[in-house]
């Protein structure tokens, strides 16, 4: 791992956070911080559980709190996605926003300058903005190719038959049509 200017400067929020709260300063905390800080992307608490390195076991209790230490000093994002917390981090990356499949709960990604412009330039009496982030919700080709799949079978098959998750994807794919009418509304 490359310790650079990122890290330091992470380690010093850290560290003025854990003082003023008298948590004790460990180094396993730390070593969270470090991976978090070099892994790009969106990652559940167990799959950054399962970057820790085997020569220096940190424990799955030691991650999760961290996590949620890193969360409330602004060193990591939490996204919601299908009822898991997705972590991202924060520190020394552009700003963002994100769509997620409804279908395969993936997430990704965007940048739109016109976005953070809306967020400025929108009335918010007696608040103070900080930072703005958005969620566009929609379904992916992958699972709109199953949702497709899935209405040809349905033509031949009686409702009933359809399992949990057959379920789950034709009311997706109703949430789909109404959305398509929304779209066509706003455009007007
Ligand atoms: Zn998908
Ligand atoms: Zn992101």
């Amino acid at each position: 791992m490359e310790i650079n200017v990122k890290h330091i400067e992470a380690k010093a929020i850290l560290d003025e956070y854990i003082e003023g709260q008298g948590k004790r300063k460990t180094a396993e905390r730390y070593t969270v911080m470090d991976i978090v800080l070099d892994t790009e992307g969106h990652h559940s608490a167990d799959e950054i559980y399962a970057m820790m390195p085997e020569k220096f076991p940190v424990s799955r209790a030691t991650v999760y709190s961290t996590l949620s230490l890193l969360d409330e000093v602004g060193l990591v994002f939490s996204h919601q996605v299908q009822g898991k917390t997705l972590y991202e981090r924060a520190f020394g990356v552009e700003p963002h926003h994100h769509y997620i499949c409804k279908g395969c709960g993936r997430i990704w990604n965007f940048s739109n300058k016109s976005v953070e412009e809306a967020a400025a330039t929108c009335r918010t009496p007696r608040f103070k903005k900080m930072r703005c982030s958005v969620y566009i919700y929609g379904i992916c080709d992958v699972c709109y190719a199953r949702i497709y799949r899935l209405n040809k079978k349905l033509e031949k098959q009686r409702q009933q038959n359809m399992t949990r998750e057959e379920k789950r994807f034709a009311r997706i794919d109703k949430e789909l049509a109404e959305s398509a009418l929304w779209i066509k509304k706003t455009k007007k």
